[in-house]
């Protein structure tokens, strides 16, 4: 994602609030869809930086207030004193619908981190052109997030009852985070807990958002095709799988043809973890091209073999420089040919919704191939 230019020249990137050379305030637009200079105005507001946009924007109250966002909204009405009236949160901000308790220490940087992944990962389903949408958009499955903790032990007595658990996860749309995975010892003593080769808030919520496609894109839609590719998510049931692989483990064999051992659970997992590689996929090699290293690739236009070709090479590159500073690989997974049946499903099934309304259910729209 970007760079983006600050107009005083200097180089933007997408966390940004601030140019670190000239000092301006720097904030998505909403209308040039970019990261700009914020110039402000005598009314209080702020006009887009960009010269061909100039666009009249507010901070979302979330970059106002709270610090946690960098984007903005549109002006759309100024009351007779020429003041802004929008008191609103942007189109990012508004899929949030529970966010940790501020009071607890902690938890205001939890929720920043939570938050920041967030808005990763709708932008790269903007740029992907996926749909989603919240309550008000029309969307067959609107979408929206919940940051939870744990229940907090009153008395110093801990009361652990099975709804103050809060677990990681999606159902009907709504995503739900434990933000105590905003917490970089808690997710690596998990990660290394679990034998995961990375576990990152931005993998959360590319895990997550795959069985939010599931349900938008596949249910009801191509459920056959899927079979084919993922296995029988009827059979067993996924209750049943679940218990089984906390009982016995992975399949020995997992690495050839799954993603990850936790994508041999159950198909609705194995779409999940093949999905987010598939996303990890596309942000790394977009991140690439616009820093210069990788070229003749576009995320929406290039093959999945063009793709798969450019990732390789460049994971290839980027473990051995992982490895030379000591640190964990950055591309883990070897692509099978098995992997590589599962990506195409996927792939496929990104191209046929891109930028579809998806309100009514198409049977078998999206095949799979190789
Ligand atoms: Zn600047
Ligand atoms: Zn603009
Ligand atoms: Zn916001
Ligand atoms: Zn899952």
């Amino acid at each position: 994602m970007g760079p983006f230019a600050c107009t005083c020249g200097n180089r933007l990137f997408i966390d940004n609030t601030q140019c670190v050379a000239c000092g301006a305030e720097v904030g998505w637009c909403p209308a040039c869809r970019t990261l700009t200079t914020l110039i402000p105005t005598p009314a209080g507001g702020w006009t887009c930086g960009n010269d061909a946009c100039h666009a009249p924007l507010l901070k979302c109250g979330n970059y106002a207030l709270e610090h946690i966002c960098n984007r903005c909204v549109l002006l759309v009405n100024e009351s007779p004193d020429g003041a802004p009236t929008a008191d609103t949160l942007c189109d990012y901000c508004q899929l949030t619908e529970v966010i940790p308790d501020l009071s607890i220490e902690g938890n205001r940087q939890r929720w920043y981190e939570l938050e920041t992944a967030k808005r990763r990962l709708l932008l790269l389903l903007d740029q992907l052109g996926l749909p989603y949408g919240g309550a008000a958009s029309g969307i067959a499955l609107p979408l929206s997030f919940d940051f939870k903790a744990d229940a907090i032990p009153a008395d110093g007595v801990w009361k652990m009852m099975s709804d103050e658990r809060v677990y990681t996860g999606h159902q009907d749309g709504k995503i739900t985070i434990n933000v105590r995975e905003a917490d970089v010892v808690e997710r690596e003593k998990l990660r290394v807990d679990l034998n995961e080769a990375h576990r990152t808030l931005c993998g959360h919520f590319r895990h997550e958002i795959g069985h939010y496609y599931w349900q938008l894109l596949v249910a009801g839609r191509c459920e056959p095709e899927f079979k084919a590719v993922f296995g029988d998510h009827e059979q067993p049931p996924y209750d049943e799988a679940l218990n089984r692989y906390y009982q016995n483990g992975p399949l020995p064999d997992w690495e050839t043809r799954f993603v990850s051992a936790y994508a041999t659970m159950h198909p609705w997992e194995n779409f999940a973890e093949t999905f987010a590689l598939y996303l990890d996929m596309a942000a790394v090699l977009d991140t690439a091209i616009h820093a210069g290293i990788v070229s003749n690739i576009d995320v929406r236009q290039s093959s999945l073999e063009e793709m798969i070709v450019e990732y390789q090479k460049l994971g290839v590159a980027a473990n051995e420089l992982n490895r030379s500073m000591g640190l964990t690989d950055l591309v883990p997974e070897v692509l099978s040919e098995g992997i590589r049946g599962k990506l195409a499903f996927i792939h496929n099934l990104v191209r046929f919704a891109t930028g579809r309304e998806l309100e009514q259910p198409v049977a078998s729209a999206a095949a799979a191939s190789g």
